[in-house]
């Protein structure tokens, strides 16, 4: 008989492993307190950002923290009523950009994100929904005249890890996006860049497809677990079940499950903001991210996604309204179609996982390895979903794992 997996969450990481557990012969059950791929998973760009392989601890986010936190428009926010809170993991974070451990974060990112694209083909290929990643290529913007340096710099640093771009300014950039606003100067193009047509879709065609093969959903929280060397019972407030390895995917509500098993991890919910226009979806061919104002658009089958800020407020806060202002502030300021106030358009906020060093952790535990984790993907959960799954189903049936694992060690903190 088959192994039993039980996987707790239905994010995009949760949905991948359970897919991946499937097809290596593992019998699976995945529960989720809501309805599939609605935690981060629902409101996110849906971009591939491969390039992203600076980890968000590096000297110059420290060395512009201040100004940034103290500047009302800025990207980065740290809620007074929550900065007692996030102390301790704000020390790790600035432990994370010395020297050594940032070199082996941006090292770990590289090679996790350069296997990424590769793994969703395998994965849509496999479930028929190919079509669900489109290769839209992606622009880099930026608005000022010395911004020419910083894209210049950036263009040689990225080229340096393997990653190409070109150098995008005046006509060839009215070209590829027409409806940007004529104060933006330059781009770096990156013709190779990937999204996915839509976040929530995605999900659904994966649960889709779980379903078809025989997985079965349970919508329940899980409250308790217990792990013993033979297998792990999994407590929900209704009943309690026995599985041969359990996986953890629970996005930014994973530590609270940890801890019931003896491990602390640094892990922050990073709240992120979105706007979403159903009718403004046409207004751009690629995704664009602004360099100097930190926020990125982006043209989804639900129509124009914008997104931004990182906001370290935790799990129980309410959304800050003022943060939507902003984004509305830097859409409009970028694309001027959007100055019409008639364009309806919809609010969210979700909860990036987020660890100091940026990496996500894929492990095991270090005293039941039948209990396993796949959580911490910070804002780079959609990218690296597929990779996290085919590693960790890797790990959790014993096998050779295609990248080295240790950056990714749930003891590394
Ligand atoms: C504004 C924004 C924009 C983003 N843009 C991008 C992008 O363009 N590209 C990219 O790669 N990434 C992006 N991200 C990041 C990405 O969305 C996340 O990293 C990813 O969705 C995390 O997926 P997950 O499955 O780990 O978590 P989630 O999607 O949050 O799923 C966790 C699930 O666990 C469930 N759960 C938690 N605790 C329990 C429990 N005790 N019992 C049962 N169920 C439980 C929750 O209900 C939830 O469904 C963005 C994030 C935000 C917020």
């Amino acid at each position: 008989m088959s192994e039993s997996v039980a996987i707790i969450g239905a994010g995009v990481v949760g949905l991948s492993c359970a897919l991946e557990a499937q097809r290596q012969g593992l019998q699976v059950t995945l529960f989720d307190r809501d309805a599939p791929g609605l935690g981060a998973s629902f409101g996110n760009a849906g971009y591939l950002a491969v390039e992203l392989i600076e980890p968000l601890s590096n000297p110059r986010t420290l060395r512009a923290a201040l100004s940034l936190w103290l500047n009302p428009k800025s990207p980065l926010a740290l809620p007074v009523r929550y900065l007692h809170r996030i102390a301790p993991w704000l020390i790790k974070f600035m432990l994370a950009a010395m020297p050594q451990p940032l070199q082996r974060s941006r090292r770990a990112l590289l090679h996790l994100n350069r296997a990424s694209i590769e793994a969703w083909q395998r994965s849509l290929e496999d479930i028929g929904a190919r079509e669900q990643m489109v290769k839209s290529g992606y622009l880099l913007v930026w608005e000022s005249v010395r911004g020419i340096d910083a894209a210049l710099q950036h263009q040689a640093w990225l080229r340096q890890h393997g990653i190409d771009t070109e150098l995008v300014q005046g006509a060839r950039l009215l070209e590829l996006e027409p409806a940007l606003a004529g104060q933006v100067q330059h781009a770096l193009f990156f013709p190779e860049a990937y999204r996915v047509r839509d976040p929530q879709t995605l999900c659904q065609h994966l649960f889709t497809a779980f379903i078809e093969r025989g997985g079965q959903f349970i919508q329940q929280r899980v409250t308790q677990l217990t792990p013993s060397v033979n297998d792990i019972s999994v407590t929900t407030a209704d009943d309690a079940y026995c599985y041969d390895h359990t996986l953890i995917c629970s996005g930014a509500w994973s530590r609270a499950l940890l801890n019931q098993v003896g491990i602390d991890v640094p892990l922050e919910a990073e709240r992120g903001y979105h706007l979403t226009l159903p009718r403004a979806g046409s207004l751009l061919r690629h995704h664009v991210g602004s360099a100097e104002r930190q926020f990125v658009m982006g043209p989804l089958d639900c129509g124009l996604r914008i997104v931004g800020m990182s906001e370290l407020g935790g799990l129980t806060l309410p959304p800050i309204k003022r943060r939507f202002e902003l984004l509305r502030h830097h859409s409009r300021q970028l694309l001027p179609t959007l100055n019409q106030e008639t364009l309806a358009q919809s609010e969210w906020m979700g909860y990036r996982p987020t660890l100091p060093d940026s990496l996500p952790v894929i492990d095991q535990h270090p005293d039941y390895p039948r209990l396993c984790f796949a959580f911490g993907h910070q804002h780079l959960g959609v990218t690296q979903a597929a990779i996290t799954a085919e590693l960790m189903i890797q790990l959790m049936q014993q096998r050779q794992t295609t990248l080295d694992m240790s950056a990714f060690s749930v003891t590394r903190f």
